[in-house]
């Protein structure tokens, strides 16, 4: 007994047993996963679970010819068809109330890689992860993604989505072919420059309403090495670091962070740069999930708000410090994890949300933004917990746009209970937010939760008139149907 209350006093034994400790909790945190997606015997619901609905089939997508059955028997049948990739979008959008819903998964197969011409052609099912694994031994890269790579190029190209990429503008931009199935069961061979009835520009950013994406040839660029900068700074600082960085060739990628942490609530931020060091790789290979249950329990603290939040911010800040000067390819910047931020809470949900300002708004913008949100959200039941800045180029290419000129992002995570009282406050102060967006000239992303109201819908999205009647005039039966069209545009 003696021996044992003796080593209890020794630093090393006492130090061996905190790491034992501190191993066996960090193991045993348990990685959740999510329980959404497509099932004929009960409800479907898309990534957030918010709006189940029955469908009466699914269909997995295979063979073109049998998907172009299907459009031509729903346009003489008066059934409804919808498209789903990975179902992350968050508003209904890629099922229908007694409807088909084509599940574009098993669609997706690498159809060929043009070296020479720095080109894939993939079919719409594949994820971006299927493309960077057939791409790297080329050399080859994406010219834009999202910030990661699980999403499907359907899915994507139907939200028009953006990441990190700050060169080569919106991602719709990089289509140079594709082949459509559209809503009377034809299909249509599309080129980015013959496409003189402008098919492209309602189906890229087009929610699969005007029919399904079969496979597109995608432009690349090369993988190239970077090496990242960060640094920290005061939100004012931000709009002419980011003027700056524009300005610099030197500079391929970028993101930042804004603090929601009480004791520095939307006054500081970090930046990340991804910049060219002239080398490019054909070797290094794709980075997988890294640090998820570290990861997790720091956002888990996060969680819980207040000191906790300060926390969390402070541990961020360290992980990017220890960040700088480190290189990465392309390629690898663009998967970042995204596992750790599984919640899977009963009674409360957490959803994403997305803003668009012109970039010389920011500063006066998050001013005014700090007025409506509370700094410590704590004991609110609507909370913050992560707010990244992206920059989304000016979009003259889709109908739908949400750059109507250069304009910065914020990715917003957001959580709220389920309860209709919580629901409905969510509801307020995000449509609080909209307006404010709406004053600087901006814009909502689309893809996620319809909590804004038809106005706000159309105040963003003036040319909306415009593609709905491109919609009846090209799908005159509206069989491309989903819980998006129906709150929205119909
Ligand atoms: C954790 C998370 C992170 C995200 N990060 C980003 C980000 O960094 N940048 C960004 O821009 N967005 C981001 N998003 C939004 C995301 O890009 C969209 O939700 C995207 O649609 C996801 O692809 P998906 O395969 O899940 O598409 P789905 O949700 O399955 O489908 C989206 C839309 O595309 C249509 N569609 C799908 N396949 C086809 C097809 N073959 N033909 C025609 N239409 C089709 C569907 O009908 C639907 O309207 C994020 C979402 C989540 C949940």
């Amino acid at each position: 007994m003696q021996k044992i209350k003796d080593l209890f006093k020794k630093t090393w034994f006492l130090g061996c047993l905190v790491i034992i400790f501190a191993t066996s909790v960090l193991w045993n945190i348990p990685i959740e996963k999510r329980k959404y997606g497509l099932s004929e015997s009960s409800l479907v619901t898309d990534y957030t679970g918010l709006l189940p609905e029955r469908v009466v089939r699914v269909v997995k997508a295979a063979d073109r010819q049998e998907l172009q059955k299907i459009a031509k028997q729903a346009n003489e049948s008066g059934q409804r068809i919808s498209v789903a990739g990975l179902q992350h979008s968050q508003g209904g959008h890629t099922y229908y109330k007694d409807g088909v819903v084509l599940d574009m998964r098993t669609y997706n197969r690498i159809l060929e890689i043009n070296e020479l011409q720095k080109t894939v052609r993939v079919e719409a099912g594949a994820t971006w992860e299927d493309v960077q694994d057939a791409i790297l031994p080329y050399g080859l890269a994406l010219k834009v993604t999202q910030s990661q790579s699980i999403f499907t190029i359907g899915g994507s190209l139907s939200v028009n989505g953006h990441g990190r990429d700050i060169r080569f503008g919106p991602m719709a931009g990089t289509v140079k072919e594709m082949t459509l199935l559209t809503p009377t069961g034809e299909i249509k061979r599309l080129t980015s420059r013959g496409d003189s009835e402008e098919w492209m520009k309602y189906v890229l950013g087009g929610y699969g309403l005007f029919g399904v994406i079969l496979d597109v040839t995608l432009e690349l660029t090369d993988n190239d090495i970077y090496t990242i900068h960060t640094e920290k700074l005061k939100t004012e600082e931000y709009e002419s670091y980011f003027n700056n960085l524009m300005k610099d060739d030197n500079a391929a990628m970028h993101y930042a962070r804004v603090s929601v942490a009480p004791s520095s609530f939307l006054d500081e931020m970090y930046v990340i740069d991804y910049n060219h060091t002239g080398k490019q790789d054909r070797s290094t290979s794709l980075k997988g999930e890294q640090g998820v249950r570290l990861s997790k329990l720091a956002l888990d603290l996060g969680r819980h708000g207040g000191g906790m939040e300060d926390l969390f911010w402070r541990a961020q800040k360290k992980y990017i410090a220890s960040i700088d000067k480190k290189e990465i390819t392309r390629n690898n910047a663009m998967r970042s994890e995204s596992t750790f931020m599984e919640f899977t809470k009963p009674g409360r949900v957490e959803v994403l949300q997305e803003y668009f300002v012109p970039v010389h708004s920011y500063e006066e913008y998050i001013k005014d933004l700090k007025k409506l949100l509370s700094a410590d959200d704590k004991n609110d039941d609507f909370k913050v917990h992560n707010i990244t800045v992206r920059y989304a180029a000016k979009d003259n290419l889709t109908s739908l746009n949400y750059a109507k000129e250069d304009m910065l992002g914020l990715v917003v995570l957001i959580q709220h209970g389920l309860k209709e009282k919580e629901i409905a406050e969510a509801t307020a102060i995000i449509r609080d937010w909209t307006d404010l967006t709406l004053k600087y000239d901006g814009t909502y992303y689309l893809p996620y939760y319809r909590y804004q109201t038809k106005e706000q819908f159309k105040a963003s999205y003036p040319d909306w008139e415009k593609f709905r009647t491109e919609k009846l005039k090209r799908d005159s039966n509206e069989v491309f149907q989903n819980l998006f069209y129906d709150h929205y545009i119909k």
